[in-house]
Parts: structure tokens; sequence; C-alpha cells
């Protein structure tokens, strides 16, 4: 499948989570075997284009399966960041804002080794919190953050203005 009928598959619903949000739902790409393919094909090739990278990290949850399928086809492992309370073994903590209080996201504990060149996977880019929460947890680990690659981003969010000086590479803006 053609990366354009795969990014297609993309379906706005709105009033999700709560009324006045219109929620970009990634799923029938995850479930189409074809639209799968073509992006994480896509998504892999832009990681590539930020050179020489030594790991991926994967944020919680839907950046897991892009994550790790990117990993796999680029033969790199796979960093999960994930909501606190999740992991046994925290190396760090970052803080971040949303819209109403705070959220945190942590990293495993001696997973990254210092001096990586750690790429981040996501599937949706918003206002940037998320994003440069774990672009924190990388360079706390001492590794070196490559790029951000996103399947989708909702440019009129503003996520690039939390990640300037960062390369951000969205297969689709919206
Ligand atoms: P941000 O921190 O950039 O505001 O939000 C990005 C995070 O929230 C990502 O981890 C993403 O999974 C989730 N997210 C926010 N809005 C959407 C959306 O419309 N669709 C999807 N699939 N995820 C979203």
């Amino acid at each position: 499948m053609e990366l354009n009928q795969a990014l297609a598959l993309i379906r706005r619903v709105p009033d999700f989570p709560e009324p006045g949000v219109l929620f970009q739902d990634i799923t029938p790409v995850l479930g189409d075997p074809g639209g799968f393919k073509a992006v994480i094909d896509a998504m892999a090739s832009e990681v590539g284009s930020d050179g020489p990278v030594d790991a991926i990290v994967a944020i919680d949850a839907r950046g897991f399966f892009f994550g790790a399928a990117v990993a796999y086809s680029l033969g790199l492992g796979v960093v999960p960041v994930r909501k606190a309370g999740k992991l046994p073994a925290v190396g760090g903590k970052a803080t971040y804002s949303l819209e109403y209080g705070t959220a945190e996201l942590e990293i495993p504990s001696d997973v990254i080794k210092p001096g990586q060149r750690v790429a981040v996977i996501d599937d949706v880019l918003a206002t940037g919190g998320t994003a440069n929460a774990a672009c924190e947890l990388v360079e706390l680990a001492k590794g070196e953050v490559a790029g951000i690659t996103v399947l989708l981003e909702i440019g009129a969010l503003g996520g690039r203005s939390r990640l300037v000086g960062r390369k951000v590479h969205p297969l689709l803006t919206v």
C-alpha cells in the first residue's frame, strides 16, 4: 500500500476523550496489514535520515506499536518510556504539564547506555509535552536525541515550540 493510502486510514473521532476534542484515531492503520507496513517503513526511513541511531525510545502507549516495529525493522532495541508507576527499575522521571494538572513519564534504569544516539517515536505529536519529556529522559540517561518521529503532528497545538532545536519528523501534519 502507498503511504498516502495508509495515512488516509487515520480517522477523526469528535468529542473523545472529552467534549470539544477531535481525536485522531490511528487504530485503523494498526489493523491494516498494508497500512501498518507502509507507515513502519516510512517511519524507519525518517529515523534513518537522522544518521546512525543506536536505540529507539517508544512512548507509552500507542508509541509502543510503532517504536517496536521500527526498531525491529532497523535491527535495533526498543526502550519503553512509561507513565509513572509502571516500570520496576526507574532511571529517571520527567514531569510535564497537561491542560489540567501534570503527568509523569519514567525511563528504565541502565538500558540506554551513555553516549547512545536515540530516536524517539510516538503516534501523535499534539502540544509536545509528552515528546519533550521523553527527550529529557533520554538526556537524563546520558543519551543523545537524534530526532523525533511521529505518525501525525497536530500543527495547531504547537508542539514544535516545546521541541525547539530538535529534529521532528511527522509522516503527516494536520
Ligand atoms: P502532547 O503531549 O503532544 O499534547 O500529546 C501527545 C500524546 O498524547 C501522545 O502520546 C499521543 O498518544 C496522545 N494524543 C494526544 N492527542 C491525540 C490524538 O488526537 N490521537 C492520538 N492517537 N493520540 C493523541
